[in-house]
């Protein structure tokens, strides 16, 4: 099947996005300084990787969706997001029919050195809607809103004030587990990059390339090592086929 790439640009009016998934599952979040002193493809080569990586990657994707999954929507949309941003950002989102969505934008087509990038940040978005990741954070955000509403109630809270603090449980809730289901994602997602005949291991060296979020107290993003180190492990497990 020949892939339909679209652009978010044109129907962003039409889809649902996840209030909190934007920002979050972005993989980049700013340029960094040493972005100057990296080799990066023309822009003709770069939009050439974006497609020829987005036909070898949609089979993968949805045949692991469907292998992993019973009754999800494993038909993917694969989007350019073409909103004038100088940041590179990739999502994963659902449109009101809940297909999932996995949008790039055009900065981070243009900052991703090789195939293999873009091949590993595409496997890790699609793996986020896998394993039910929006829905579990959801969740969570209900989990902390509830029980910050609640204590604010005790402690005799007005109506403000017990929604001020489900709002802010809402918040700490949904990043709760979002370092987790990070690491759950670079994992499947280098299984997908694998299995898509791309290598792994080259596309996670865009990590090396920005900014590292260390160990930052309910950070929703774990430091980049970790991130590393759970690709290598499972390119291990992979290379002795024991996945
Ligand atoms: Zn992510």
């Amino acid at each position: 099947m020949a892939a339909r790439i679209w652009r978010l640009g044109a129907i962003v009016g039409m889809m649902a996005l996840a209030a909190c998934e934007a920002p979050q599952g972005a993989v980049l979040s700013r340029p960094t300084a040493e972005r100057s002193a990296v080799e990066l493809p023309s822009p003709e080569q770069a939009a050439e990787n974006f497609v020829s990586v987005v036909r070898r990657m949609e089979p993968q994707i949805e045949a692991e969706c469907y292998a992993r999954t019973r009754g999800r929507n494993c038909d993917y949309q694969i989007m350019v997001d073409d909103r004038p941003s100088t940041d590179p950002n990739a999502f994963q989102t659902e449109d009101r029919q809940g297909r999932p969505v996995v949008a790039f934008n055009l900065a981070l087509i243009a900052s991703a050195q090789n195939p293999d990038e873009l091949a590993f940040v595409m496997g890790h978005e699609a793996a986020h809607h896998i394993a039910g990741h929006l829905a579990a954070k959801e969740q969570d955000a209900l989990r902390g809103a509830v029980l910050l509403g609640t204590l604010a109630a005790v402690a005799g809270a007005d109506v403000s004030g017990i929604s001020r603090a489900q709002d802010i449980g809402a918040s700490v809730g949904s990043r709760t587990n979002s370092k987790d289901y990070e690491l759950q994602a670079d994992r499947l997602g280098t299984i997908i990059t694998w299995n898509a005949g791309y290598d792994p291991l080259r596309g996670a060296e865009f990590f090396r390339r920005i900014p590292d979020p260390g160990e930052t107290f309910l950070g929703s993003h774990p430091a980049n090592a970790l991130r590393l180190d759970i690709v290598r492990q499972t390119v291990a497990e992979l290379r002795a086929g024991r996945i």
